[in-house]
């Protein structure tokens, strides 16, 4: 089944931030409208569901109160104000924000990610549909959810968000996952998930599996080095796998065969994937160059991996490609 909640649209800053100039926000509400429109198009709509309303007690089971609390004020901002941070935090221990929305960037670590009125609804409402897939994988032992996810999550830390994330959608179902048994998480968006990583890197529960550019040249730059392995209990339970320049999905396969390699050793009772789609030859944000069909024989594999899967979407913004290369790895995963 395919989890879907309207409330995920009401994230919708007027304009980004890039490079010292105003620009269109990437993460744009277009995003899941084009992925509806494709799934109906391709009479795959009908495995839409909506997810029931979950309380905040799994969100604060993974993000800390004040950077949840701060999330949640930005439902204060008046309707045409937005937060724009511009200002880092000051890493001092004496540094101690005094909250207030101007102050944002206490909380955020990039200054493309905007926080307006819409913002927490449509954050609470990502969290929402990974939840549903969640339960329904672990409840009723359904082989699969896809969790239409947005904004995306595995940029956002235990008490720090950024990189167009809120809340980490992924990072919330896999706790809620690990409560029952061994949980696994595989990181296939273009992007390191440092939110991700850093949310379990103490953690002997959720092992935590990433492919993606490597992060000396591509966002989020300062995580994601294969030397970084989880720590304390931890240890051994982050596995970073960055590719090449310009990778194309056969030589992407290898990293595959090793990342499950790595889950399989794991024996996870259950397997979340971070599946984002900006590894596609026309995305922006990285260099990968896969084709359209390549999402398909993905999600074959995916499947055949034989774990109850909740698949949470990332990242992928271009506009023209998303619907069809999410409608082509849908198709994959029924096969
Ligand atoms: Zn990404």
């Amino acid at each position: 089944m395919i989890i879907h909640k309207s409330e995920t649209l009401m994230h919708a800053p007027a304009f980004g931030w890039d490079h010292g100039k105003g620009d269109t926000y990437m993460d744009r509400k277009e995003r899941i409208e084009v992925i509806l429109d494709a799934l109906q198009q391709n009479d795959l709509d009908e495995l839409l569901v909506p997810p029931r309303e979950f309380d905040m007690q799994p969100i604060r089971d993974v993000h800390s109160p004040d950077l949840v609390n701060f999330i949640r004020s930005s439902e204060e901002l008046e309707p045409d104000q937005a937060v724009y941070p511009y200002v880092f935090p000051y890493r001092k221990d004496i540094c101690s924000p005094r909250t207030n929305l101007h102050e944002a960037v206490y909380y955020c670590f990039d200054v493309g990610t905007v926080m307006h009125r819409g913002t927490f609804p449509a954050a609470k409402a990502a969290v929402d549909t990974a939840l549903e897939g969640a339960t329904r994988i672990r409840e009723e032992k359904q082989g699969w959810a896809f969790a239409l996810c947005r904004p995306p999550g595995h940029h956002s830390d235990r008490d720090f968000y950024g990189g167009l994330c809120f809340f980490n959608n992924a990072a919330i179902a896999a706790r809620y996952l690990s409560a029952q048994g061994r949980t696994a998480i595989l990181d296939l968006d273009f992007h390191h998930g440092n939110g991700t990583q850093g949310i379990f890197y103490y953690d002997p529960e959720v092992l935590y599996v990433s492919i993606h550019g490597d992060t000396r040249r591509h966002f989020p730059f300062m995580t994601g080095h294969p030397d970084e392995i989880g720590a304390g209990p931890g240890e051994g339970l982050t596995y970073n796998l960055p590719l090449p320049a310009d990778v194309d999905f056969d030589r992407y396969r290898s990293y595959l065969d090793r990342a499950f390699k790595r889950i399989h050793a794991f024996s996870p009772q259950y397997l979340v994937v971070s599946m984002g789609f900006d590894a596609f030859y026309t995305e922006i944000l990285g260099d990968a160059v896969f084709q359209t069909r390549d999402y398909t024989l993905l999600a074959r594999e995916l499947r055949a991996l034989d774990y109850p899967l909740l698949i949470c979407l990332e990242g992928g913004y271009d506009l023209d490609a998303l619907g069809t290369n999410v409608v082509h790895f849908v198709s994959g995963v029924l096969e």
